[in-house]
């Protein structure tokens, strides 16, 4: 499903431009427009879902997927090794700006924990 309000839907449809560093049946991941971080890479299911919180055990499928993109992206980005953040913002306080699922993929540096 998706819908044409939602920016992610039309980056995924390519109503809208992006450079896409991975696409399949299920997600697509391509790089944030304003980089948090040498490495910033958003990962983004084809289907319009608005955040983990409504995820169910029926998308088993589509979650593993996602982590194995995004290991084999830290991999082939050099980001691996060192470590990176792997992270899904949540409602207002957690940060969340696009209600479409995604997760950020960032390294190149050190990250702070806890986070601002
Ligand atoms: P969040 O704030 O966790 O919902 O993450 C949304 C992310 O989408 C932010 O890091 C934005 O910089 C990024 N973003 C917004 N518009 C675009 C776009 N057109 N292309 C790529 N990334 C975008």
């Amino acid at each position: 499903m998706t819908t044409t309000l939602c920016l992610f839907c039309r980056i995924v449809a390519g109503e809208l431009p992006s450079r896409r560093v991975h696409e399949d049946d299920v997600v697509i991941a391509f790089h944030d427009i304003a980089p948090r971080a040498p490495t910033h890479i958003l990962i983004v299911p084809r289907d319009h879902i608005p955040s983990v919180l409504d995820l169910t055990e029926d998308h088993g499928r589509l979650l593993g997927r996602l982590f194995h993109v995004a290991a084999e992206i830290a991999r082939s980005e050099r980001i691996a090794e060192r470590g990176y953040r792997l992270v899904s913002n949540v409602g207002d306080w957690g940060g969340q700006s696009v209600d479409h699922l995604h997760w950020h993929l960032m390294g190149g540096r050190s990250m702070a924990w806890p986070p601002g």
